[in-house]
């Protein structure tokens, strides 16, 4: 989960985008369907949640929300009527997305605008997909519709093609060490970063999950195996719940080993994690018995 803090104030890397989006806002010429695309863990739902509260407040500027007026008050209570979020455990149906465009056909109650967010819009059918397209190529007035996805090529290329995309990228290694100091009591190095994709929201929420396998867990575990002193059945039992994140650790071990040494064992081992990773993907794979073969792989001399 992310912290408050971290809720309240934009993420810093995220600010000058907030900024010209707001420009184009107030001189009125910002697109009406806005697609913010980007690896995960780097606040692209901040982003959109700073914008919608922008988009909603009666009196907007270029830093975003005045955090006073009477739509800012219901933003922060959660139960502005102009606000409309869609949002699913699985997948996107059709009906869903019917009933949030129709919620934008009525007039905006509080100020002039509506916004209509959905946060993982890869998760749409094809079915309630081609449903938005209509309102994405003649929205109703006064609407904006933000989708987020961290996953572009899962979209349908229509929808791709009536938004206009945003592509956000990581923020720097030492933007995100910095953020990351503020956020709590917490050491993190760049090797720390790099095991988390250099994402500083996943780092944050890794650090604040202690019930989860932590990277030094991981380094620790392997370097026992590695060196024959870890019962492998054991430690895949105990590892089992965090699997994919394991193969990727494991898959970055590999390679970072490779690029140092060049050792064509090590290469041959990170392409058996890639292997491994596509196979953690199968629904009702047995993960223990998967990272059970995955460490008697790679501990073979
Ligand atoms: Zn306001």
């Amino acid at each position: 989960m992310i912290t408050e803090a971290a809720s309240e104030h934009l993420l810093p890397w995220l600010v000058s985008t907030r900024q010209a989006l707001m420009q184009r806002f107030l001189q009125h010429s910002l697109h009406h369907g806005l697609l913010l695309s980007g690896p995960e863990g780097i606040g692209k739902r901040q982003l959109a949640n700073a914008l919608m509260k922008g988009l909603l407040c009666l009196q907007p500027s270029e830093q975003g929300e005045c955090g006073q007026c009477q739509s800012c008050k219901l933003v922060s209570a959660g139960t502005h009527p102009d606000h409309h979020v869609l949002e699913s455990e699985k997948q996107l149906g059709v009906d869903a997305i019917r009933s949030g465009i129709a919620k934008l056909n009525s007039t905006a109650q509080i100020g002039r605008h509506k916004v209509l967010l959905i946060p993982v819009a890869d998760k749409m059918t094809e079915a309630a997909s081609n449903a938005l397209l209509k309102t994405l190529e003649e929205p109703t007035d006064n609407t904006y519709l933000i989708l987020i996805t961290s996953n572009l090529n899962a979209l349908l290329p229509t929808i791709l093609s009536r938004c206009e995309k945003h592509q956000l990228a990581l923020p720097s290694v030492s933007q995100s060490l910095n953020w990351l100091a503020t956020q709590g009591d917490f050491d993190v190095t760049e090797a720390l970063l790099q095991a988390y994709g250099n994402a500083p929201l996943r780092v944050l929420s890794a650090l604040q999950d202690e019930a989860g396998l932590s990277y030094r867990e991981f380094t620790d575990g392997l370097a026992d195996m590695l060196s024959g002193k870890a019962d492998i059945t054991a430690i895949a039992a105990k590892w089992q719940g965090s699997a994919e994140l394991v193969i990727d650790w494991c898959q970055q071990y590999y390679h970072d080993q490779y690029r140092a040494q060049l050792r064509s064992s090590d290469f041959e081992r990170y392409q058996q994690c890639i292997g491994f990773a596509r196979r953690a993907q199968h629904p009702g794979i047995n993960k223990t018995l998967l990272l059970t073969q995955l460490f008697s792989q790679l501990i073979q001399q």
